[in-house]
Parts: structure tokens; C-alpha cells; sequence
């Protein structure tokens, strides 16, 4: 190791020479080129795996998240994409959000999206979730999940019917394709 780099290595604490290793390398890898070719090979593979085992967070808001457990029960069967519930967003990697949003839900809302891990992707569900619903202009309910959180996919209707829902997430498998998002040292 090339200690030239860092003059003050030898006076580093523990934690800094961590940081100061783990920027290194990172560096080096960027700097060689590595992590471009790794990257060629392994977030095709990284996006494979995202898009077959997507985990919303399990959060039913309102009457939408009827529809939301229909789209799990046999007839529709929602597993079959890959589509588990979870009921922690730290293992989670969408928030489906389902339902009319409070303003006293909203602080809530925004730290349990805080609360997940990257990659992550925000699909909003019916109405309510999209732009407030039948409560438009309403004083206490929020005007569409995307005044506070980040959005990827909407899905219109009230409520949309389970078939909306499979077809979102299958416009979600086709957005994670195409981002590659999460890939080496990222
Ligand atoms: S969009 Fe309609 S069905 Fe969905 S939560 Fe709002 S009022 Fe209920």
C-alpha cells in the first residue's frame, strides 16, 4: 500500500483508516476500470434478482388494500411475480401505498420509507394514494403521495381492480430492468 497517498496514515484512528482504506480502493477500482467491467457482468444478474423477489412493505392504508390482499388470494396469485409482503421496511424494498393519506399519517409514512433499504421504489395505488381522491382539497388529507415521497409507478382508479395492480408491478419488473440500480460499490 502506497501509505505516500495519506502522509498521516500512521496518526489515523481506527475508524478513519477504515474510511480512508475503503475510499481507496473504491477509487482504485474506479480509476482501473475494474468496476466498469464488473459492473457490465453483474448488475444484469443484480436486476434479475430484484425484479423476481420484490417485498412491499405490508401497510394497508384504506379500502385499496382490499384489493391489494385480492391480488395475493388464489385467483390472482401475485406470489407467482415474486410478490411477498413483509412487515418490516427493513426488509422491504417497495412502499405500496393504498388508501387516503392523512396529514397526521404523513411524518409516519415518510420515515417508514426512510426506514428501507436501496434500492427502493414507491408505487402509489388508487385515487387517494395518487392525488388525494374523493378528499381533494380537503384540509386534512394529503393531496397525492408524491407532495412528500419520491414515485415511481401510479396506479389510477377507485379502487383499481387486482389486475391494475399485477400490471403495475409488471411495469415495475420492466423499470428495474431498465435501471440496474444497486450495482458494485454503488
Ligand atoms: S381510491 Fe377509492 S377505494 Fe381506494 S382508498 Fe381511496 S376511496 Fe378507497
Amino acid at each position: 500500500m502506497d501509505l505516500s497517498l495519506a502522509p498521516h496514515a500512521i496518526a489515523m484512528t481506527a475508524k478513519e483508516f477504515q474510511i480512508w482504506s475503503k475510499n481507496f480502493v473504491t477509487e482504485t477500482l474506479r480509476a482501473s476500470g475494474v468496476k466498469k467491467v464488473v459492473d457490465g457482468i453483474t448488475a444484469p444478474i443484480w436486476a434479475w434478482g430484484q425484479r423476481n423477489a420484490i417485498y412491499p412493505l405490508h401497510f394497508g392504508i384504506a379500502c385499496c388494500a382490499l384489493e391489494m390482499a385480492a391480488a395475493s388470494a388464489c385467483r390472482w396469485d401475485a406470489e407467482r411475480l415474486g410478490l411477498i409482503y413483509r412487515s418490516s421496511p427493513r426488509q422491504c424494498d417497495v412502499l405500496l401505498a393504498n388508501g387516503w393519506i392523512s396529514q397526521k399519517l404523513r411524518p409516519s409514512l415518510r420515515r417508514l420509507y426512510e426506514q428501507m433499504p436501496e434500492p427502493k421504489w414507491v408505487v402509489a395505488m388508487g385515487e387517494c394514494a395518487v392525488s388525494g381522491g374523493p378528499w381533494y382539497d380537503a384540509y386534512n388529507v394529503v393531496q397525492g403521495l408524491d407532495t412528500f415521497i419520491p414515485v415511481d409507478i401510479y396506479i389510477p382508479g377507485c379502487p383499481p381492480r387486482p389486475e391494475a395492480m399485477i400490471d403495475a408491478f409488471l411495469m415495475l419488473n420492466r423499470k428495474i430492468t431498465a435501471e440496474q440500480k444497486g450495482t458494485f460499490l454503488d
